[in-house]
């Protein structure tokens, strides 16, 4: 949504946003389900009983049609090969091995450059990842692509947990649907087309939450979705009421590392199961967790090399998660390295039944939440470096009410970009002083990990805030 669209939607009255975000629902509707989706959803069941020996001639398969095609239909790869050839290369593009390692920078610089001749963006699913290392990524996706997507979705993340389209869920995402200064509920919006209360990840002050608990009992919903931490959250909160008025049949987490401690808390408060899954916009891989906690990969997604010094480990052993698309052959990423490190094991013998490979991810996610003087716990600020001429960008929070935005300028960064950074801050972290810092690079964190949000306030401080926030 652009900028003056979304400050009109902020405008209107509540039951006009939820209107306004059903509108928006059924178009994307359209795009992730169609008369197909039943049977793509009951093939895509019965795929997880195949056995490694078939994954591994469907991904070959599937592998050399994508490899052909960017070979021959995709701009930078066309011209990369064409470049290795007058260097007198003569290494054949049919094998992956011959590619080299593809980072998220080069894309990041030219993303038009890894679609397909025969497609038009214009008439694409558009979406953007900041992924973990802050710079934001333009990607496309054909409606076969998003529908096939959906139907491995519906299946796998929904369907192995018993809920269905039919079940009304609640989304915590990253979507600015409530302006950021707001104090009083609805922090949400009704999508009737997807049957979705979308709730704001930007307003889970400790004296907010129960207002969330509340609308999660009055939409009746059956299970949750979201970002681990802002799930948490409202988990912390209920264990802390002794509430014990919500039982969902299942939660399910991304975009952050669930951990033990998480999974405890949620499963507690909520009474279900907690199942996380793994993924990026890009999509060149996914994974859910089955009902037995096996996080199983989707092969159909992409394939994955583990990779440690350049070269490939045993079945089950740590790597570097090295991946190409299959399913999105109109914008394929070969051998693209995600920045998460992992262990696939092929032949896992789950309890569920499922055959399916498993993976580990380590280390994925980069992020401290930060907070804001009236205790509400921040993520995702990195997106207001979306569509900003800036290469890297990192968010440091220094003090409650001092924010450093520290970021590598590219061509065309104005006065301007610099005055839309601050506002945008300002506009979730009300009251805040912003300190902008251009710098010629970010360095990394001692794991190697890019931090999107680092917040440098001491955890007693935080932990005073929380609770005169609650005493409120
Ligand atoms: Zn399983």
């Amino acid at each position: 949504m652009s900028g003056t669209l979304l400050n009109i939607y902020h405008r209107l009255p509540g039951w006009m946003r939820s209107s306004a975000a059903s509108l928006h629902g059924f178009r994307l509707r359209s795009w992730r389900f169609g008369p197909e989706t039943p049977q793509l959803i009951e093939q895509a069941l019965e795929r997880d009983s195949w056995t490694h020996q078939q994954w591994q001639d469907w991904q070959q398969e599937r592998l050399a049609y994508v490899l052909h095609r960017a070979a021959t239909c995709v701009p930078y790869y066309r011209e990369q090969w064409a470049r290795r050839r007058r260097n007198g290369d003569s290494a054949s593009w049919e094998y992956l091995e011959n590619w080299p390692e593809l980072e998220k920078e080069d894309v990041r610089k030219s993303p038009r450059a890894f679609v397909a001749d025969n497609c038009d963006t214009g008439r694409m699913s558009y979406a953007y990842t900041s992924g973990t290392t802050g710079t934001p990524i333009d990607l496309w996706r054909s409606r076969t692509t998003m529908r096939t997507l959906y139907a491995l979705a519906t299946a796998r993340t929904r369907g192995w947990h018993g809920v269905t389209p039919r079940d009304r869920w609640a989304k915590l995402g990253g979507q600015v649907v409530t302006p950021g200064q707001q104090q009083e509920p609805p922090f949400w919006v009704w999508n009737s087309a997807l049957n979705q209360l979308y709730m704001s990840s930007y307003h889970l002050a400790p004296n907010l939450i129960e207002h969330y608990l509340d609308a999660l009992v009055k939409h009746r919903i059956d299970y949750l979705f979201g970002y681990t931490s802002s799930v948490f959250a409202l988990a912390q909160e209920m264990v802390r009421l002794k509430r014990n008025d919500i039982k969902l049949k299942v939660v399910i987490t991304e975009g952050e590392p669930l951990f033990a401690h998480h999974r405890s808390v949620i499963r507690d408060a909520f009474q279900c199961r907690v199942s996380e899954t793994y993924g990026m916009g890009e999509l060149v891989t996914a994974a859910s967790e089955c009902p037995s906690g096996t996080l199983h990969q989707w092969p159909e997604i992409g394939h994955v090399e583990v990779l440690e010094d350049n070269t490939q480990v045993g079945d089950g052993d740590f790597g570097e998660l090295v991946c190409t698309s299959l399913l999105n052959a109109d914008m394929p990423l070969i051998r693209y390295r995600v920045g998460d490190r992992g262990r696939l094991t092929a032949h896992a013998a789950c309890e569920c039944g499922r055959r399916l490979p498993s993976i580990d991810v380590v280390e994925a996610g980069s992020y401290d939440l930060l907070v804001t003087q009236d205790g509400r716990r921040i993520l995702g600020l990195e997106d207001i470096f979306f569509k900003m001429p800036v290469r890297q960008a990192q968010i440091i929070q220094e003090r409650l009410d001092l924010i450093r935005a520290r970021y590598v300028p590219a061509p065309g960064f104005t006065t301007e970009s610099a005055r839309a950074i601050v506002r945008a801050v300002k506009a979730r972290m009300d009251g805040v002083e912003v300190i902008l810092e251009p710098v010629d690079d970010i360095p990394r964190g001692a794991n190697g990990k890019f931090w999107l949000q680092v917040c440098k306030v001491p955890d007693v401080e935080i932990q005073s805030v929380l609770n005169a926030s609650r005493a409120l």
